[in-house]
C-alpha cells in the first residue's frame, strides 16, 4: 500500500497540466518501465459495476474476482459505478490495495444529459445549431464529472440511412457532412479546452465502424458496404472527431466489415485510425465485442480472440474477460509481442495522465460539486431551449398554428400526453424515472381550459432498458373517451408515437407507423374533430402519410428530455418560433428504405408516368414524405440572389440573400448542397457542404455566404485517395434538401 501511495505521489509531483506533451509522454514511460506483464494487461481490463461498493466486500463468484482483481492492479477501467460515494470508494480499491496504486478511469453513456436530461441526439441534430449542441454535451459532462465520472461513451458518430434500426436515436442522422459537424461539437462539448479540469470527461467516437449500416436495419446484423461508402459516409464523423476534436478514444462496433470483426480489424484500428489518422487515444471494445468473434465464427476461443483483438488494435477490452485471462500468457508464448501490449497501455495511461487522474484520483469526488451541479438551475435553462430549439414544424395548414393563449376548450389526447417517462427517451442511464415535464403539465401552465383523455394505452406489460416491449393492439376502450371528448373541443392536440422504450439499442422495428392502435385513434377522432394538432413523439422517421393528408399541423417534438413539456407547450402557443430542420428522410412506406437524399444517379434517370425501365415501384412514388432537412416555421423566408464567385483554382465563394417575409422573426437553416457533375467515381445527386443558421427579424433579410474550397470539392476514392477534380459543379442553397436555387460554375 505504502508503495503504491509513495509511487503516485512521486508521479504526482511531476505532474501538471500544461506541461509539453513529451513531458507526459515521458512520465509515461516511467511508470510503464515499472509495470508486470499482468499489471499492464489490467490496464488493459475494463468491468462493469458489480456490487455494492458501500457495503462489505464481496464473498464469492464474479463479484469477488472482480474486487480482487482491482486491488491486484488487474482493472484499468469500470463502467457503469456512478455517484461520487461509490466511485470513491471503488478507486479506493485500486489505489490504496494495487501495487503501483494506478487510478482507474470510470466510464459511462452518457448520451444526452446526465440526470438533466437533453433531447434525444437525434432531436438535438434537427436544431442544427452547433453552439447549442456543444452547450448540451458540455453541461452533462459538468454533471456526470461531478458525480465522479471521467469518461463517456458517446457521441455515436454512426451514419444511418435506416430508421428502423433503434439506435438512429443516438445519432446525428443520414448526412455524413452534419453528422461530422455535430461530431465535433459534441467532443468539444465533453472534452472542453482542458480535459485535465474537474468538470470535463474524455469522450468516446463510437461504434466504429459502419454500426448504422446493419442489414435490414436489425441491431447488431451483418454489414456489407462499398468501400466507398465506407470513405464517403461512413468515416468522415469519425475522422473529424479525430483530426478537429483531438477524442481521447474509439469504441469499436459489433458488426463485421469486409468481413472481419471491428474488434479485430486491422485495417479499420492500424491503417485508418491509428495510422493514417495518427489517433493517440485508445480503442475500447464494445461490450463483450471481443467475445462475440467466437460467435461470428472468427476466434475460436477466448484466447484467440484476445490474441486477434490485441494485435488489431483493440486497447481496452469491455466485459468480455479475454485481456485479463489470456494476454499475458500469449505474450509470454511469444504469439503477441509485448510491444502490442505495450503501445496500448500508453495509450490508456496517457488519456489517465491527461484526465489529471496521477495528480489526484480522487478530483471527481467531490460530493459538494455534486450536490451543487445536479440539476443545477442553468443546467434546466439550457435543456429547455435545447428542447426548443429541437422541435421541427412538419405541416401548418390554415395557420392552424399557433394556438392562441386564450383558446378555448382544448382536448389533449393521448398515452403520450401524460407520460413524464417516454419524453426522457433511452439511453438516460443516470436519468431519474418520470422526471420530464409532461406534454399535458406543459399545456396546463398555458391555458386553464385544457381537458384530457389517455385514449388507447400505447404499451401493457413491464418496460426497462434491456425487455422487449408489449404493446398495446387489443384494448380500444379508450378510443370512445377520445372521441367524446374531442366531439366537445374546439382544438384536439393529439399527442402520439413511440414509447420511449420503442427505439435505443435492439428496438429494431419493420413497422414505423404509429405503434398499437394511434392510428385507428386518430382516424376515429378526425371524424368528429378535424382541427387537430399532431405532437409526434418519438426515436426517429415514422411513415405518417394518413396525417400529413388529413391532419392540419403535425409538429415533431421527439423525445426532448426534462424539459419536453414546456418547450412543446412554448411552440404550441407561439412563444417560440420553431426552426429546427429533419437530420433524417421521413419514408412514405417503409418497404422504401433506404430512402435518403444523396442517393447516385442511375444510368436510367427517373422518368414519372410512360416508360418501365427507371428504379420505381409499381404501386406508389417512391418519393420521401419529408425530405432530409425539411422543417417549417411561422415566419415565411425566400431566397434569392444566389451568386457565385470562382475565387481560385480551388476556392468558390457563394452568397444568397434571404427575405423574412412575415411579421414574426425566426431563424432559418440556410442549406448548401453541391453536385460533382462527372467525376471519376460517381458522385451523389446532392451533398450537404455547408449550412448555416440565421436569426432573421420580420420584414427583414440576412446575406449568407458561403466558401467552398477543395476539402468540400473532393471526395475519396474506392481505395481511400483523397481527389479533388476540377470540372463542373451544380450548386443549391436553400431551405431544405429538395428546395432551393440553383446555379452551376466551373474550376
Ligand atoms: C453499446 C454501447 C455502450 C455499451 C456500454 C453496448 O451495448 O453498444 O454503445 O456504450 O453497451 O453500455
Amino acid at each position: 500500500v505504502l508503495f503504491g501511495v509513495f509511487t503516485l505521489m512521486l508521479l504526482a509531483a511531476c505532474q501538471s497540466s500544461n506541461k509539453p506533451k513529451n513531458d507526459m509522454d515521458s512520465r509515461v514511460e516511467e511508470l510503464l518501465a515499472q509495470m508486470t506483464l499482468e499489471e499492464k494487461v489490467g490496464q488493459m481490463n475494463q468491468y462493469t459495476g458489480f456490487f455494492d461498493v458501500t457495503g462489505p466486500a464481496p464473498s464469492e463468484g464474479d463479484a469477488k474476482n472482480k474486487y480482487n482483481h482491482i486491488k491486484s492492479g488487474l482493472v484499468g477501467s469500470m463502467l457503469n459505478v456512478r455517484g461520487v460515494a461509490e466511485v470513491r470508494k471503488m478507486q479506493q480499491l485500486a489505489v490504496d490495495s494495487s501495487r503501483l496504486g494506478i487510478p482507474m478511469i470510470f466510464g459511462f453513456d452518457v448520451i444526452h444529459g446526465h440526470k438533466t436530461l437533453s433531447p434525444i441526439p437525434l432531436a438535438e441534430s434537427a436544431s442544427w445549431d452547433l453552439e447549442a449542441i456543444e452547450k448540451s454535451a458540455r453541461i452533462a459532462a459538468v454533471e456526470a464529472a461531478a458525480e465522479g465520472l471521467n469518461w463517456t461513451f458517446a457521441p455515436m458518430v454512426d451514419i444511418s440511412r435506416d430508421p428502423r434500426w433503434g439506435r438512429v436515436m443516438e445519432g446525428a442522422g443520414e448526412d455524413t457532412y452534419l453528422g461530422s459537424r455535430i461530431a465535433v461539437a459534441r467532443v468539444n462539448g465533453f472534452q472542453g479546452d482542458d480535459l485535465s479540469a474537474e468538470n470535463t470527461i474524455a469522450a468516446c467516437a463510437k461504434h466504429f465502424a459502419a454500426y448504422g449500416f446493419v442489414e435490414g436495419g436489425r441491431d447488431y446484423n451483418t454489414v456489407d458496404v462499398s468501400s466507398s461508402t465506407l470513405y464517403n459516409v461512413i468515416l468522415p464523423p469519425f475522422k473529424a472527431a479525430v483530426e478537429e476534436a483531438n477524442v481521447r478514444t474509439f469504441m469499436n462496433a459489433f458488426n463485421i466489415v469486409n468481413g472481419v470483426p471491428s474488434t479485430a480489424n486491422n485495417f479499420l484500428l492500424r491503417d485508418i485510425l491509428k495510422g493514417k489518422w495518427g489517433f493517440d487515444g485508445f480503442v475500447i471494445s464494445d461490450w463483450s465485442s471481443g467475445a462475440e468473434m467466437m460467435a461470428h465464427g472468427y476466434a475460436k476461443d477466448l484466447e484467440h480472440v484476445a490474441e486477434l483483438a490485441a494485435k488489431a488494435g483493440s486497447d481496452m477490452d469491455m466485459e468480455s474477460y479475454s485481456f485479463v485471462k489470456h494476454l499475458a500468457s500469449l505474450v509470454k508464448s511469444g504469439k503477441v509481442q509485448e510491444s502490442v501490449v505495450d503501445d496500448a497501455v500508453r495509450r490508456i495511461l496517457r488519456v489517465k495522465f491527461e484526465l489529471g487522474l496521477f495528480d489526484d484520483p480522487y478530483k471527481y469526488c467531490n460530493e459538494e460539486r455534486e450536490k451543487e451541479m445536479i440539476y443545477h438551475p442553468d443546467h434546466m435553462a439550457a435543456a429547455l431551449e435545447m428542447a426548443k430549439k429541437s422541435i421541427v414544424l412538419l405541416k401548418n395548414e390554415n395557420q392552424t398554428l399557433p394556438l392562441s393563449k386564450s383558446q378555448k376548450k382544448i382536448a389533449v389526447i393521448g398515452d403520450l400526453a401524460d407520460d413524464k417517462d417516454s419524453p426522457l427517451g433511452n439511453w438516460r442511464m443516470a436519468g431519474e424515472d418520470n422526471t420530464a415535464v409532461s406534454v399535458l403539465e406543459g399545456l396546463q401552465k398555458y391555458n386553464a381550459d385544457v381537458t384530457f383523455a389517455q385514449g388507447v394505452k400505447l404499451v401493457t406489460g413491464p418496460t426497462a432498458f434491456a425487455v422487449e416491449l408489449e404493446v398495446n393492439t387489443t384494448d380500444k376502450t379508450g378510443i370512445k373517451e377520445a372521441v367524446r371528448l374531442a366531439k366537445k373541443s374546439d382544438v384536439v392536440v393529439m399527442v402520439l408515437g413511440e414509447h420511449g422504450l420503442h427505439s435505443g439499442e435492439g428496438r429494431s422495428r419493420s413497422d414505423l407507423g404509429l405503434p398499437g392502435l394511434q392510428q385507428e385513434m386518430l382516424e376515429e377522432v378526425y371524424k368528429v374533430n378535424q382541427n387537430i394538432v399532431l405532437v409526434l413523439m418519438n426515436g426517429r422517421p415514422l411513415t405518417i402519410n394518413w396525417a400529413d393528408e388529413h391532419v392540419p399541423a403535425i409538429i415533431e417534438a421527439w423525445q426532448l428530455g426534462t424539459q419536453s413539456g414546456n418547450a412543446i407547450a412554448e411552440v404550441l402557443f407561439g412563444d417560440y418560433n420553431p426552426s429546427g430542420k429533419l437530420p433524417m428522410t421521413f419514408p412514405k412506406n417503409v418497404a422504401h428504405i433506404p430512402v435518403y437524399y444523396n442517393q447516385f444517379n442511375t444510368g436510367r434517370p427517373e422518368r414519372e408516368g410512360g416508360a418501365l425501365f427507371w428504379p420505381h415501384y409499381m404501386e406508389e412514388s417512391h418519393k420521401p414524405l419529408y425530405s432530409f432537412g425539411y422543417g417549417l416555421s411561422y415566419s415565411s423566408f425566400s431566397y434569392s440572389n444566389l451568386k457565385v464567385n470562382v475565387a481560385g483554382p480551388e476556392k468558390v465563394e457563394v452568397s444568397v440573400t434571404v427575405i423574412n417575409d412575415s411579421d414574426v422573426d425566426g431563424e432559418e437553416v440556410v442549406q448548401l448542397y453541391i453536385h460533382d457533375k462527372v467525376a471519376s467515381i460517381v458522385r451523389p445527386v446532392k451533398e450537404l457542404k455547408g449550412f448555416d443558421k440565421v436569426l432573421i427579424k420580420a420584414g427583414e433579410k440576412a446575406d449568407v455566404n458561403f466558401i467552398l474550397t477543395d476539402k468540400e470539392l473532393g471526395f475519396y476514392n474506392g481505395a481511400g485517395e483523397f481527389l479533388f477534380e476540377p470540372g463542373e459543379f451544380d450548386v443549391m442553397v436553400g431551405t431544405s434538401s429538395d428546395k432551393g436555387l440553383k446555379t452551376s460554375f466551373e474550376l
